[in-house]
C-alpha cells in the first residue's frame, strides 16, 4: 500500500548568501528561500540535496 499522497517531491536545498557565504539547509516546498540574517538579502540556491530518489 502506498503512503504517497504528497504531490511534491520533497527536497533539501542548500542555500548560500552571495555576500557573506553563509549557508543554510532548507526543506522545500515547506520552507521559502531565507534571507541572510546578517546581510538582509535573499539567499541563493547553491545545491539541491535530493532526498527521495525514484
Ligand atoms: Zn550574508
Amino acid at each position: 500500500m502506498k503512503i504517497f499522497t504528497q504531490r511534491y517531491k520533497r527536497e533539501f536545498i542548500e542555500v548560500a548568501c552571495p555576500k557573506c557565504k553563509k549557508t543554510q539547509i532548507i526543506y522545500v516546498p515547506e520552507e521559502d528561500i531565507p534571507t541572510c540574517e546578517f546581510c538582509k538579502i535573499k539567499m541563493i540556491i547553491k545545491e539541491v540535496l535530493t532526498e527521495g530518489k525514484y
